[in-house]
């Protein structure tokens, strides 16, 4: 068989680039016997009944077995040499599948390659009965993953602390041309890497009232417990033996739980009704860049708050250190031995949560915790759109968490002093900077308390944390200028290179080495070869094969023919206005006309995949998707336009479908309105694979066009000044619509059902946005955009010119490693010092000397 085949050639390559010997022959032995024992005693069947999934979780186990006394080793080391520790909170992280990833961070790929091989499995078979851990939305959850990833790889002392959905982000189905939800079971089968620590579990309290403390102060009494359970999830690092962890806590109900319904005789209600506090850890919220304020939701933040700040302090407590002196003391040195990084405001309760742990349970003064506080916490903002901002009710936090309520009201009313010092009789700046928003419904705006509780704040790419300094956040910058700092985002080299594109990474490999993987930026060397006519082939095979694969996949999916000689031309992300898939929508419409009206004229053929999750309850996105689809259905069943356009939706990009689709890309759009996406994080997995960017000035497609030059990069439209000014002057989408007679008439297409002759009034409600309300300036881009595109097609006709660009987006793409930005982090403000030094492996001694074997 083909595929038979296929896997042997496979095989036989990895076999001859693993480095063999002894170990790798006892290694291969060691899996084998392991794997089996795992199938025989974890999962307790013999090879007659066992199903693949029953061989993936064999394997699984084998490889946690592989990492587990790295783990225990790294925990033991961090307690024995006390290091600062740094905590990374986040209500996402995005982690995709982790037996690769474990695999490869070991080193055991080849060994498991081989034992599954000499077993008659087919490992990747095996790989593909892994569920996503899917429990974030985005690029802010899939940050949260690689900065994990790169934590651990430069040895630092680094916590994860999330929750453990038990439902994570939707599966989306696309059933005639609509999305459906359907929900992530993807704990039923169980999670092979987790460890339940109910050894560790604490409790959260909710609800209740404040009272004056007869000893002083104040008290929160009379709450609702819920107990939070911990389960470990081991962060290995790439092959330096350190193996990290993320502590995502689940919601258990107390035994007492409801007891008043037990008193009143009802005991199988009370049973029944502890699902009640349950169900704050069931499902993750499904909206990106957008604030619904749902009490479940507040619960939740606060709930992953408490839970990790009791485990924080009880760590601090129990460090070397600590017990030396008395707890006072102590406590002052909480911030020379804690880092606290909020990923967004979601976490911000973590503010007056540590403010009350100081003050209402360690006695200390408000002005000693609130010092210890901001010390220890730093923020980083995710984006500046005004709907994702969060702003929590007072009524609804008076009524779940009246004793931090009192404290956020305190730490504002101090603030406010402090802003009159500075700038005495600005009544308007006291307005406008207060944390407690009077007009309408009196609310909390998280990001100031953020900002005014945090010794950092941090933008995620240079142009969006300009803004912030110029605009969002401007008040608070003329405040504290020296808290304001910029850490562009970067993505992890191991999972977006290495793991997803192995035959790219051996092309490179083949010319530069493997040390590339820790030291991204040595992809500038390639630059050498950019005209090599050799190393240009290899570019152009890889990139072919992989179109091949994701054509194959394609085609048994959704049964469309694809050409593999067509631009793979993609956009993956969520669907939202600001990122502006319509604009690409445009595109397509205009590329269609253009062909029916000239059908043997010259045409670039394209493969236009669009891909992305609309949150359940953002119409607008779920009515983008459903045009999309009715577009390709148009263009697709032409037979005029033949294989020179199709179009593809995407159904349920997640993380294993971005590793799958990217390195087939030859070009990435990035077209977002300048100034509304943060930074990107998509837009650099691209460029890491080889593929070009059409993109805006916006996030860091600016800094990516910096570092490959504005020749490499097809970049278009306005720039955020622009935009600005746009805003100011008034926007006329009617002036753009009349100015150009292809626009005009994609327009007129969509808004008098051409895509929905069934429904001719379907789409009519997108083409008023665009030429009414549209927030995101989409026509006022049109002309600038098509252009680019035509400049696309120009330049994919002389594939030795692509080819070149291609290979400068690699060798350019260093600077995008989310090593650097890790290692950003850490010296500018966690102070502390990334090292790649490894940790001992479990079978060497843990002396000094070990140490620093292969360390740099
Ligand atoms: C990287 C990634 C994102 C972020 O993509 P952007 O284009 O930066 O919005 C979203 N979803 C998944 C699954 C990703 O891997």
């Amino acid at each position: 068989m083909a595929s038979q085949c296929v896997r042997d050639e496979e095989h036989e390559r990895r076999k001859q680039i693993s480095v063999r010997g002894i170990a790798q022959v006892e290694n291969v032995a060691n899996i084998k016997k392991t794997f089996n024992r795992h199938l025989h005693y974890t999962l307790v069947k013999d090879r007659n009944v066992s199903t693949t999934r029953d061989y993936y979780f064999a394997l699984a186990h084998s490889v946690k077995d592989h990492l587990t006394s790295r783990w225990i080793r790294t925990q033991q080391y961090w307690y024995e040499n006390d290091p600062k520790r740094i905590y990374y909170l986040s209500l996402e992280f995005y982690m995709g599948r982790s037996l690769c990833n474990t695999m490869g961070n070991l080193g055991i790929q080849s060994a498991c390659d081989e034992a599954m091989y000499q077993l008659g499995l087919d490992i990747e078979e095996l790989q593909e009965m892994e569920e996503d851990a899917g429990l974030g939305n985005g690029g802010l959850g899939r940050l949260a993953a690689c900065f994990l990833d790169s934590m651990a790889t430069l040895g630092l002392a680094a916590y994860g602390y999330g929750i453990r959905y038990e439902y994570g982000i939707f599966a989306q189905r696309i059933r005639n041309g609509e999305q459906i939800e359907e929900p992530d079971d993807w704990l039923r089968y169980g999670c092979p890497w987790e460890k339940a620590r109910p050894e560790y579990m604490v409790p959260v309290n909710f609800y209740g009232r404040v009272e004056d403390n007869p000893k002083g102060g104040r008290r929160w009494v009379d709450t609702q417990k819920v107990l939070a359970l911990p389960y470990d999830n081991p962060i290995p690092g790439y092959k330096n033996n350190v193996v990290n962890n993320l502590r995502l806590w689940s919601a258990k109900s107390p035994v007492e739980f409801n007891l008043r319904f037990f008193n009143d005789g009802d005991y199988i209600q009370a049973v029944l009704d502890r699902n009640l506090a349950e169900n704050i850890s069931r499902v993750l919220y499904p909206n990106d860049n957008f604030f619904e304020g749902k009490e479940l939701r507040l619960k939740q933040e606060y709930f992953m708050v408490a839970a990790t700040l009791n485990d924080i302090i009880r760590r601090f407590k129990n460090s070397n250190f600590g017990s030396r002196e008395a707890t006072r003391t102590n406590m002052d040195l909480l911030p020379t031995k804690v880092a606290i990084q909020l990923n967004d405001t979601h976490p911000s309760l973590a503010i007056p949560e540590l403010m009350r742990i100081l003050i209402d349970v360690e006695g200390l003064t408000w002005d000693k915790a609130w010092e210890l506080t901001v010390k220890s916490c730093a923020y980083t903002n995710h984006t500046i759109l005004p709907e994702a901002l969060e702003r929590w009710t007072c009524v609804m936090l008076q009524n779940i968490l009246p004793r931090h309520l009192e404290i956020i009201y305190h730490i504002n009313h101090l603030f406010l002093q402090e802003v009159h010092k500075k700038f005495p009789g600005d009544m308007d700046r006291m307005r406008r900077m207060s944390m407690v928003e009077e007009e309408g419904e009196k609310r909390i705006n998280m990001a100031f308390l953020s900002i005014v509780g945090s010794h950092a704040v941090n933008g995620v790419a240079a142009i969006h944390s300009e803004i912030l300094k110029t605009d969002l956040f401007k008040d608070f910058y003329e405040m504290f200028p020296e808290r304001f700092q910029n850490k562009t985002n970067g993505i992890t080299p191991r999972r977006w290179l290495l793991l997803c594109n192995p035959s790219l990474s051996d092309v490179i490999a083949e010319k530069i080495g493997e040390t590339w993987t820790v030291h991204l930026d040595q992809l500038v060397q390639l630059k050498k070869w950019d005209k090599d006519p050799a190393f240009h082939r290899n570019i152009q095979t890889v990139k072919q094969e992989n179109k091949m694969r994701v054509a194959a996949f394609l085609e048994t999916e959704y049964g469309v023919k694809i050409n593999p000689g067509s631009i793979f031309d993609i956009q993956v992300k969520r669907i939202h206005e600001y990122k502006r898939q319509l604009l690409n929508a445009l595109h397509i419409i205009t590329m269609y006309n253009r062909i029916k009206r000239n059908p043997t004229g010259k045409f670039v053929p394209r493969t236009v995949m669009i891909g992305g999750k609309a949150a359940p309850g953002y119409h607008q996105a779920k009515l983008i998707i459903k045009l999309i689809c009715a577009i390709a259905n148009v263009v697709n069943n032409d037979p005029v336009v033949g294989d020179k356009l199709k179009v593809i939706y995407l159904e349920n990009y997640r993380v294993t479908l971005a590793e799958k689709i990217i390195p087939a890309a030859d070009l990435s759009q990035q077209i977002s309105t300048a100034g509304t996406e943060a930074s990107g994080t998509g837009n650099m997995k691209f460029m890491l694979n080889g593929a070009l960017t059409i993109g805006t000035m916006d996030g860091a497609n600016v800094e990516m066009a910096e570092e490959m030059g504005m020749k490499n990069i097809f970049i278009f439209g306005m720039l955020w000044d622009d935009v600005e000014k746009l805003k100011r002057d008034g926007y006329d989408a009617n002036k753009y619509y009349n100015a150009n007679p292809e626009l005009k008439l994609c327009v007129d297409q969509i808004a008098n059902g051409f895509f929905s002759p069934q429904n001719p009034k379907e789409f009519s409600h997108i083409a008023d946005i665009l030429l009414k309300w549209d927030r995101f300036f989409t026509l006022a881009d049109f002309d600038a955009y098509i252009k680019s595109q035509d400049k696309v097609n120009e330049t994919y006709l002389n594939q030795e010119l692509w080819t070149r660009m291609a290979i400068h987006n690699i060798a350019s793409s260093g600077k995008f490693s989310s090593d650097r930005t890790i290692a950003e982090y850490a010296r500018e403000i966690w102070g502390v010092e990334p090292s790649w030094e490894k940790l001992p492996a479990p079978h060497e001694p843990s002396g000094t000397d070990a140490n620093t074997n292969n360390g740099k």
